[in-house]
């Protein structure tokens, strides 16, 4: 079985760090044309300097400019919502501009992305695959993760909507819920042992998962061997949640 996107344009968010780079990387590796978008400019660089792609630089917690972004990329048969946030704090302090933050950020701009691209998809007549990234966190709570756990729950949601309304077009959309990956934000949330340890210790494998765990899923979702499948959640955790 060999997956290939050859004529297919590939929209990732978050391209420019973490996951989001190496679906980038591996897209562009399976012939797709990349579409990378992401917020840090000297990112969206680097990352074309290794693959041949187009690059959107834009901050998607404001909308106007997520949609505009979006509008920007032009003919999309597959996206990736990658790009996410995470801001610890406990419940009891947690803030409403945090919380907000990253609803906007998790989960708004895919509903825009998605939303403009699916139109697009419509018009088109021609199907398509969207793959949200969602998390582990959207099924169990998380110590300090109070509006992460939220906003991975409603992506979702809103995973299980899309599928339900863009179906008949033939488009697909499913997710993936990663447990904790090792990237900047990875390192962020999960760096300290003492936090890490309980953790590792609930995950059967008895590893973590690495970017290309997480893109070799997202491109099986987004290959027509995976025709038959939407509205999915596929948890890519090595087993935490059967402990
Ligand atoms: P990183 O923080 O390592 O990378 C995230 C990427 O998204 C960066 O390129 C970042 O750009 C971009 N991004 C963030 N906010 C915005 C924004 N407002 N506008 C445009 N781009 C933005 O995250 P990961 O690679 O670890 O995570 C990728 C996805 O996977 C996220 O949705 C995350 O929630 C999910 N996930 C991650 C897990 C983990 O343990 N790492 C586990 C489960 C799910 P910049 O740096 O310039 O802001």
């Amino acid at each position: 079985m060999q997956i290939r996107f050859d004529g297919k344009r590939a929209l990732v968010t978050g391209a420019g760090k973490g996951i989001g780079r190496e679906i980038a990387c591996l897209l562009a590796q399976c012939g797709a044309t990349v579409i990378a978008l992401s917020r840090s400019p000297e990112d969206l660089a680097a990352l074309a300097q290794e693959i041949p792609c187009e690059t959107i630089t834009v901050d998607l917690a404001a909308a106007e400019q997520a949609r505009t972004a979006a509008i920007q990329a032009g003919r999309v048969d597959l996206l990736v919502n990658n790009a996410g946030i995470a801001i610890l704090e406990p419940f009891l302090e947690a803030s409403v501009e945090a919380f907000d933050t990253t609803m906007a950020v998790n989960v708004r701009a895919a509903f825009i992305i998605s939303q403009v691209v699916a139109r697009g998809m419509v018009e088109r007549g021609t199907g398509g695959a969207i793959v949200n990234l969602s998390s582990q966190s959207s099924m169990v709570g998380l110590l300090n993760h109070t509006a992460y756990c939220a906003s991975k729950g409603g992506l979702d949601q809103l995973t299980r909507v899309m599928a339900l309304e863009l179906g008949p077009y033939q488009i697909r959309v499913n997710g993936v819920n990663p447990t904790v990956t090792m990237t900047p934000m990875g390192e962020m949330a999960w760096g300290d042992p003492a936090k890490s340890g309980p953790m590792l210790a609930r995950i059967p494998l008895g590893r973590f998962a690495q970017p290309l765990d997480i893109a070799h899923t997202v491109a099986y979702l987004l290959s027509e061997q995976a025709d038959m499948i939407s509205g999915t959640m596929i948890p890519i955790d090595g087993g935490f949640l059967a402990s």
